[in-house]
């Protein structure tokens, strides 16, 4: 079988620019869509994806704001930043970028953003409401998988979908949306005690563990949709994804590869919410 190799920047640039009648709405209105990051130290990967996610914004019309902490900022100074940020009618959207220096609770941070501003959509509100199958914000990376499978023209309902990774900002969400749209979903995790013979089940498979080539050919159903979340830098610098894209290509329909799948749709989809937030603010 012929593996498709989806283009994700294809995608992530197509998504972009149907934004730009909304933010070009917006800025007429005298509200153009703003979105803060905050990022905390100096941690190098932390510094590319903030550049990316700015770069991303001004190509989009976004106005966005960087504000740089030093590493020795304490919990109550984030927490100061972000009553900030929530009380300012310039700012829609607020990202603090993870993972944040020891001593600082990320559960503590991301429940002080106020949810209607939490454009990463990992407060418990915004979890909440998306569990119950009313999201306010879909978690950014998940909501760029389900426009992958859309944009493919890649059926869910009624077909079998696995997710690998339960964390709650890729696999819980990730396996909400997918029974949302009527798929029958199996989360699988490090527990689980026989991978493959899940995997092999799945007709829709999204793999987001944070391993490697995790997932082989011999693990996936001949023609199943292979989703690769995953983002791992391997020995010699290089980034690998969870699937083997080696010995799944062949055997899946669709793959998505890495670098250039799911990543770019992520920063893509943290546009579209930032873009909901500002439109929400004035009523539209
Ligand atoms: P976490 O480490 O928070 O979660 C990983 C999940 O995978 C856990 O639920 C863990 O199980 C499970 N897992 C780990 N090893 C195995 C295994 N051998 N078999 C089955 N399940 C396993 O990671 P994230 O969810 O934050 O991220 C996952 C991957 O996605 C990473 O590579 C990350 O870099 C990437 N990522 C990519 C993004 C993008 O834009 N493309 C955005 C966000 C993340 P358990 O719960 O039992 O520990």
């Amino acid at each position: 079988m012929q593996t498709r190799i989806i283009d994700g920047n294809a995608i992530a640039r197509e998504t972009r620019a149907a934004l730009r009648t909304r933010v070009d709405a917006l800025r007429a209105s005298g509200h153009p869509p703003g979105l803060a990051v905050v990022l905390i130290g100096e941690h190098p990967a932390s510094r590319i994806y903030v550049r990316n996610k700015t770069r991303a914004c001004e190509e989009t019309g976004v106005r966005s704001r960087q504000v740089d902490l030093p590493a020795d900022t304490t919990q109550a100074q984030l927490l100061d930043q972000i009553e900030r940020l929530n009380a300012d009618p310039e700012i829609h959207g607020i990202l603090v970028q993870l993972p944040l220096p020891s001593g600082i609770s990320a559960e503590r941070v991301v429940e002080a953003i106020a949810p209607e501003k939490d454009v990463d959509g990992f407060h418990p509100c915004n979890m909440g409401l998306l569990a119950m199958g009313r999201p306010r914000f879909v978690p950014c990376t998940p909501a760029g998988v389900m426009r992958i499978l859309e944009h493919e023209g890649v059926p869910v309902e009624g077909k079998r979908a696995v997710v690998v990774g339960r964390s709650n900002i890729v696999g819980k969400p990730m396996a909400f949306l997918l029974l949302q749209s009527g798929a029958t979903v199996t989360v699988c995790h490090s527990k689980t005690p026989d991978l493959g013979e899940v995997t092999r089940q799945a007709e829709v498979l999204v793999v987001a563990a944070g391993k490697p080539n995790l997932v082989k050919g011999s693990a996936v159903k001949a023609g199943a949709v292979v989703i690769d979340v995953g983002i791992n830098r391997v020995a010699g610098g290089q980034l690998a994804g969870d699937v083997d894209a080696r010995t799944v290509a062949g055997i899946a329909s669709h793959l998505t590869p890495v670098p250039g799948g799911v990543g770019p749709m992520t920063i893509a989809m943290l546009l579209v919410n930032t873009v909901l937030a500002a439109e929400r603010t004035i009523g539209r």
